[in-house]
């Protein structure tokens, strides 16, 4: 199989022609037409199997084939939730690689740096939002994001996040997201609490497992 068969766009296919992808990973091969489809998506896979392009390059073609918006500033309509700024600094990376054809654009927030320049990226406008859960509250609770707008929500590494103590942060944020939007949840493992979390987020999954 090749990315030509998942009916991707031009855009794409030629971005990811420039990074050298040939063949899509297994994960990418089962999620991509799902998500492709705006069904809400459960994987359950590891960093390392290519998740990251699973999630960004079909949420990266719906956004390209919707008609743009040539007046007023960009809207937030895509959020990224990772639990670390290594992840978070990838993940926007990819879309940025992947979208490289496309006139999206993303920005990332992290804990731990000032956040002058993080606020300068958003005030300018993106379509892309990947963050860490606390520099996400924060700079929603300081009023330079809203969360009114998200069409397509990622909950990555679920359970790393559990684990760093991130739930009420994270129920915070899924308690501000539209109901009307597609969702797309990744776990390395899936322990019941993580099943719990998935049930408050996801509806009617589909399951894609590594
Ligand atoms: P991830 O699991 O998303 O962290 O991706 C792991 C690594 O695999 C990253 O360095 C990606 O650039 C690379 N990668 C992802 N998908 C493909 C693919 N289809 N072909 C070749 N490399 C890939």
């Amino acid at each position: 199989m090749t990315f030509k068969d998942l009916n991707l766009i031009p855009p794409i296919l030629n971005a990811l022609k420039d990074v050298d992808y040939t063949t899509p990973t297994s994960i990418q091969a089962s999620a991509i037409p799902l998500v492709l489809n705006k069904e809400d998506v459960i994987g359950s896979a590891q960093t390392g199997t290519g998740k990251t392009a699973a999630f960004a390059i079909p949420i990266l073609q719906h956004l390209a084939n919707q008609p743009q918006n040539h007046k007023g500033k960009r809207k937030v309509q895509v959020l990224v939730v990772t639990p670390t700024r290594e992840l978070a600094i990838q993940i926007a990376e990819s879309f940025t690689n992947y979208g490289k054809y496309t006139h999206l654009r993303n920005t990332v927030i992290f804990g731990g740096v000032s956040q002058g320049a993080q606020t300068n990226a958003l005030r300018n406008g993106v379509d892309i939002l990947v963050a860490t859960p606390g520099r996400l509250l924060d700079l929603m609770n300081q009023g330079f994001i809203t969360l009114d707008h998200i069409k397509y929500f990622v909950l990555d590494e679920a359970d790393r996040m559990l684990d760093m103590g991130f739930i009420h942060d994270i129920k915070k944020i899924i308690a501000k997201l539209p109901r009307e939007r597609q969702s797309l949840f990744f776990s390395a493992t899936m322990p019941k609490s993580i099943v719990k979390l998935s049930n408050e987020i996801l509806r009617n999954p589909k399951k894609v497992a590594v």
